[in-house]
């Protein structure tokens, strides 16, 4: 099995190619393209697969990418991102690599499913992946599988409650004031004035950004009861965050979920992703591998 790993996000795109996970963290046949419009973003990642000896053993194509997207038909769904809305990855993948078996889900459903068989959550039922970046997305993983309803989950656009006395507006050209309006590194930004990376000294920012995404998290909780929540994405990045996020899950899960959400268990609830930045580029591989395919999983304590 030699397989293509497309990670799609919205500022760049990752590929690679590898017949491992291994493979592919360490392949020196991986590229990055910034996301522009549609047409130059083809040409540029079918000059790189096309560089690539040898393509034609390529049989499998995993692609990860931004949402909405329908992971049957390979269609973007209406997107603010340029040119974007209506295209097709599976036209573009079944073009560059004939024959191949095409894959495609949202790039945090695969960031998901990689902390889920080789990082932060391996080993358990239920996971999951929130990131926290530009915008906010998550996945969820249901026993070694992405979960997909009616669509796959859109978690950056739950709407949750104000904190009293925030007057901001939002940022999320749909809802406004949802967890992505409220709580992105754009929203953080244009709350601010200026760039998240600048504000590592404003506390009152960052308890904010820890009050915002723990109401999301102590949801997640009482939906789908995760046995881990792994966060990532550059706003995470700020020191102490996670720290605080812990904190404020603790406060609004007392007593009601104490069963399952002890507050001595909260540290190994919420955590960080093991993989890192190579979550996405993982999981964009591990879209094509079927349960059956991979080594047995470690026995899991909490
Ligand atoms: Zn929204």
């Amino acid at each position: 099995m030699t397989v293509a790993a497309i990670e799609a996000g919205g500022t760049k795109i990752v590929c690679a190619i590898g017949a491992s996970v291994e493979e592919i963290r360490a392949t020196r046949m991986r590229c990055v393209v910034e996301t522009t419009d549609p047409t130059e973003t083809q040409a540029k990642m079918a000059s790189f697969f096309n560089a690539c000896k040898p393509i034609e053993k390529v049989d499998r194509v995993g692609i990860a990418t931004f949402g909405p997207v329908d992971p049957l038909t390979g269609t973007i769904g209406r997107t603010p991102k340029s040119g974007w809305s209506g295209f097709n990855w599976r036209t573009f993948a079944e073009t560059v690599f004939r024959g191949a078996n095409v894959t495609v889900d949202t790039d945090v459903n695969a960031a998901a499913l990689a902390e889920a068989r080789h990082g932060a959550a391996r080993g358990l039922h239920v996971s999951a992946y929130l990131t926290v970046g530009t915008g906010i997305g998550g996945g969820i993983i249901v026993d070694d599988r992405p979960f997909q309803g009616i669509g796959h989950p859109e978690i950056g656009h739950m709407l949750i409650p104000r904190v009293i006395d925030d007057a901001f507006a939002g940022v999320c050209p749909y809802h406004a004031d949802c967890l992505e309006g409220l709580a992105s590194g754009r929203a953080i930004g244009a709350r601010a004035g200026s760039p998240p990376e600048t504000l590592v000294h404003s506390n009152e920012i960052w308890t904010l950004e820890a009050t915002y995404l723990g109401i999301a998290i102590v949801n997640l909780m009482t939906v789908i009861s995760p046995q881990r929540i792994v966060l990532g994405g550059g706003v995470m990045k700020q020191p102490l965050l996670l720290d605080l996020v812990r904190r404020e899950v603790a406060a609004r899960a007392s007593e009601y979920l104490d069963l399952w959400f002890a507050r001595s268990h909260q540290e190994s609830i919420v955590v960080a992703p093991a993989l890192g930045d190579d979550a996405g580029i993982v999981g964009a591989f591990e879209l094509v591998r079927s349960t059956d395919q991979l080594p047995p999983k470690a026995p899991f304590r909490m």
